[in-house]
């Protein structure tokens, strides 16, 4: 009888386990396997173009949740003025899941693979927690923290805020960061 692949014998042993989340954690993995881990340079496009989407809609969402009638909603991630990377995700439940929309634009036309998605997530997460927290103004600057402090201006990525006409306009507090403004 021929010896069983480890991916099958796998297969089957997540049939059994009944958490779902166990069940996604190794989906996931399996999926790695197949991928090789490997993202190619359609990967690092998918990658470029999903930020830039998400980056697009990140700031035109932010300012609709800017408006009277939604700023009730957004105004429980405005609580801290100086926030820290743990208020990151402090909001309404609506409005993580709105803001990110722009991220999948990109695949309603192209494919993906599960290697690249877990990379955008990852990108997404990580600069989105260190744009909250000053230990990181060095790294990437203060525009999003400045929006914490006044937010009227900076709603997005420098350029959008300056195409928008958004941008904070006392430039002396602006630090710019060493990889990202
Ligand atoms: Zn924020
Ligand atoms: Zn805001």
């Amino acid at each position: 009888m021929a010896a069983e692949k480890p991916v099958e014998r796998l297969s089957k042993t997540v049939s059994v386990v009944q958490t779902p989340s166990v069940e996604v954690v190794v989906f996931i993995l399996l999926e790695l396997y197949k991928d090789d881990t490997h993202i190619s340079n359609k990967g690092m496009l998918d990658i470029f173009l999903s930020v830039l989407c998400y980056d697009i809609w990140f700031y035109v969402s932010h300012r609709i949740l800017h408006t009277r009638l939604l700023y009730p909603i957004h105004s429980t991630h405005h609580q801290k003025v100086v926030p820290t990377i743990m208020d990151t995700y402090e909001g309404h439940w609506f409005e993580t899941p709105f803001q990110g929309l722009g991220a999948l634009v990109p695949f309603a036309f192209l494919s993906c693979s599960v290697t690249t998605a877990l990379a955008i997530l990852v990108i997404l997460n990580v600069r989105g927690m260190m744009r909250h927290d000053g230990r990181f103004v060095w790294l990437i600057g203060n525009h999003h923290l400045l929006h914490h402090r006044f937010p009227q201006y900076n709603y997005g990525e420098y350029w959008l805020d300056r195409l928008g006409g958004t941008l904070y306009p006392n430039r002396n507090e602006a630090v710019p960061g060493l990889i990202y403004m």
